[in-house]
């Protein structure tokens, strides 16, 4: 029997079939189905620049259009793909998608960088770096942002690191995903050739009641400065949060008050017709004064 570093990192065993297993087996067969029937949908989310108060870029979300179970959202089989492997077709189909999405923004004249989630699995790929460019040919490579999480990076840092070097030296973007959850290295931190790191959303959505979360903010902005890095709050609900986050010099927001993540298709009316929020009223929370 095979044994396998499952994601939270204890040991997966494949003994004989029970229940679970069974479970896991059809899971899997029919991720495998849902690519070849089509089943994936990209949805797209914008991250607006807080200071010109203009959209930035989006990132680039999976759902799954089960047949009988509606649209599963990633949570619900991104970690089963990621124990099983299977994250890397997945990972595959979102470039792909990701790239025909840019190419058709561009047509119309509303193209913007598009950033893909990639999974611990996909930096252990050593041809990573190869499919990627070949999976996204016709798009410019800085139009295309990947992010990791820390956690990602640090299951196999040496490794990771020369993975995200070659990314980097092909010209994409690199963006550190969920700042401040994964326990991290800012030993690593320092060599990455990264060009963005985007705070957790649990800190920003706190921040406006928690000292404490507005203080990691805060310093997170700073550190990102300090390493020459943009720097993007997600988890941005309120007008409030906005302002304050401008206030300490965030350069961008990503979160429901500018919209929900919504599919690919949509996405180009929103736009155009999208318009900044009235920040009139939101004054800058007093909590760090
Ligand atoms: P993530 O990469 O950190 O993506 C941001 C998540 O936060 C998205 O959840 C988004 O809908 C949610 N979000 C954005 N703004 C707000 C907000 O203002 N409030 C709240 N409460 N939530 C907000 P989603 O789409 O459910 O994705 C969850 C996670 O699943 C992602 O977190 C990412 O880790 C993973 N994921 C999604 N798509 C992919 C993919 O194509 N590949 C891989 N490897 N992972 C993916
Ligand atoms: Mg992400
Ligand atoms: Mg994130
Ligand atoms: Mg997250």
């Amino acid at each position: 029997h095979t044994a396998k570093r499952g994601q939270s990192g204890c040991e997966v065993y494949a003994p004989s079939m029970d229940a679970a297993s069974q479970e896991s087996l059809s899971l899997l067969s029919e991720l495998r189905h849902a690519i070849d029937a089509g089943e994936l949908r990209l949805f797209l989310q914008p991250k607006v620049d807080l200071h010109r108060q203009r959209i930035a870029g989006a990132e680039a979300l999976v759902r799954w259009e089960h047949p009988t179970r509606g649209l599963v959202p990633p949570m619900e089989f991104i970690p089963f793909a990621e124990q099983t492997g299977f994250i890397r077709q997945i990972t595959a189909w979102m470039l792909h998608a990701s790239a025909q999405t840019w190419i058709n923004l561009q047509r119309e004249g509303l193209a913007v960088p598009i950033s893909v989630n990639l999974s611990t699995r996909d930096l252990m790929d050593q041809d990573l770096p190869i499919k990627v460019a070949d999976l996204v040919a016709g798009v410019p490579p800085s139009a295309l942002c990947l992010e990791i999480t820390e956690s990602a990076i640090m299951d196999d840092p040496q490794r990771a690191l020369q993975t995200l070097e070659q990314l980097h030296a092909l010209g994409f973007k690199l963006s550190i995903d969920d700042f401040g959850t994964g326990y991290s290295s800012l030993a690593y931190l320092k060599q990455l050739s990264v060009d963005e790191l985007k705070i957790d959303r649990s800190f920003v959505m706190n921040m406006e009641r928690d000292i404490d979360d507005a203080k990691i903010v805060r310093s997170t902005i700073e550190l990102a400065h300090n390493l020459g890095l943009s720097v993007v709050a997600e988890g941005l609900e309120t007008a409030k949060a906005w302002t304050l986050l401008q206030t300490l010099g965030c350069d961008q927001g990503q979160g429901y008050l500018l919209a929900r993540p919504m599919p690919g298709e949509q996405f180009a009316q929103w736009l155009r017709t999208w318009q900044p929020p009235d920040l009139g009223d939101a004054r800058a929370s007093t909590i760090l004064a």
